[in-house]
């Protein structure tokens, strides 16, 4: 299994010249090589293959010797992006490729850097070969010896390296004494059935208010000015790290849960139950929660732990005991009239989800 970490990266003005070029350099191939597929095929009824064009590589270096300056490793993966698009296409997945302009080509490839690489000698800093040492800020350990592939991209606020590792499923462990249920309620924060709840720390609900006054801002804003463009590139900057921090609060919520347990269990989530809000601040929390129980679900396969999905049906109208406990969005507490139990209804809810989650184990 390979999971992938994403790092921002603090290149130095030559390093980021140097990667804008590939880029840029690699974007050519691309539209380049789709060129000739295609002109191939229309006029001479023939096919070129990606095993065609890779061979050409070394000539076309000969022809353009720009393209000494990315590494071999890069091209032969700008084309095999190529050809995957073709794949996709000819499989029925997919349109027919496009040409890439620059806003669409924004990352490139090092299928293998353990082979050409004495990639992670340094900590704090990833090889990027032909580009450098390039500073990295590695805020999750991970293990060096076993990184498959190096994705670099940039984004609207800098740039950011996809690094790829395999790691071992560790073996099932039989053991359930520690097990939790999860709310995860989308309205609210994920409530565990140990009656705590899973809350966005202030700086993030900080960052996440100055994004919706951001994108206020922007609405007001005339269609096609200048000022607009300015407010939209402020709203995606914001956005992306406002996207970012979240992630980053999902996997250390999601690893602290996992680790601490044997058994977690959450709702199946039903896409109808999704709350349907088109403003982007909106959007981003909705996917986080979802992100959370696939960011859970992996952490507990790499565990060794075992993850249970149970239907959602009822889960916030029922008790603990059995009791049905009919309630409306806006009723917050859970009131038992058969067994006493007063408690938040989120945390009533994981309790149950966990119950069930136990049945279905054993
Ligand atoms: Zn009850």
């Amino acid at each position: 299994m390979q999971i992938t970490f994403q790092f921002r990266l603090y290149p130095t003005p030559e390093q980021e010249q140097q990667m804008n070029r590939t880029l840029d350099l690699c974007r050519k191939l691309y539209n380049r090589a789709k060129e000739q597929r295609d002109t191939a095929n229309n006029q001479e009824g023939k096919t070129v293959t990606n095993t065609m064009q890779q061979n050409e590589l070394p000539a076309f270096k000969k022809e353009f010797p720009a393209y000494k300056e990315v590494h071999s490793q890069v091209l032969q993966d700008c084309l095999r992006r190529l050809d995957h698009a073709y794949q996709r296409f000819f499989r029925g997945e997919a349109g027919f490729p496009h040409y890439k302009s620059a806003d669409r080509y924004l990352s490139f490839t090092y299928p293998q850097p353990g082979a050409v690489t004495k990639t992670f000698a340094k900590g704090g800093y990833v090889y990027l070969p032909k580009i450098g040492l390039v500073r990295m800020r590695a805020h999750r350990p991970f293990d060096r010896a076993n990184v498959t592939q190096i994705n670099v991209k940039r984004y609207a606020d800098g740039w950011m390296a996809g690094i790829g590792v395999k790691v071992e499923t560790a073996e099932a462990s039989q053991t359930m004494e520690t097990a939790v249920g999860i709310d995860v309620g989308l309205r609210t924060f994920p409530a565990l059935s140990d009656e705590t709840k899973v809350n966005s720390p202030r700086h993030l609900r900080k960052a996440e208010k100055r994004l919706r006054r951001a994108q206020r801002r922007l609405s007001r804003k005339q269609r096609g000015s200048r000022n607009r463009q300015k407010a939209k590139r402020k709203v995606a900057r914001i956005h992306q790290k406002v996207a970012r921090q979240r992630k980053d609060f999902l996997h250390k919520q999601s690893h602290r849960i996992v680790r601490s347990h044997d058994l977690i269990a959450v709702e199946q989530l039903k896409v109808k139950n999704m709350i349907r809000n088109r403003r982007l601040s909106k959007s981003i929390s909705d996917a986080g929660w979802r992100k959370f129980i696939t960011y859970l679900s992996y952490k507990a396969e790499r565990q060794g732990k075992r993850f249970v999905q149970v239907p959602a049906h009822g889960t916030s109208q029922t008790c603990v005991c059995g009791a049905n406990v009919p309630k409306t969005l806006a009723t917050r507490l859970h009131e038992c009239k058969r067994c006493g139990l007063v408690q938040d209804r989120d945390i009533v809810s994981a309790k149950v989800i966990l119950q069930r989650a136990l049945e279905i184990a054993a």
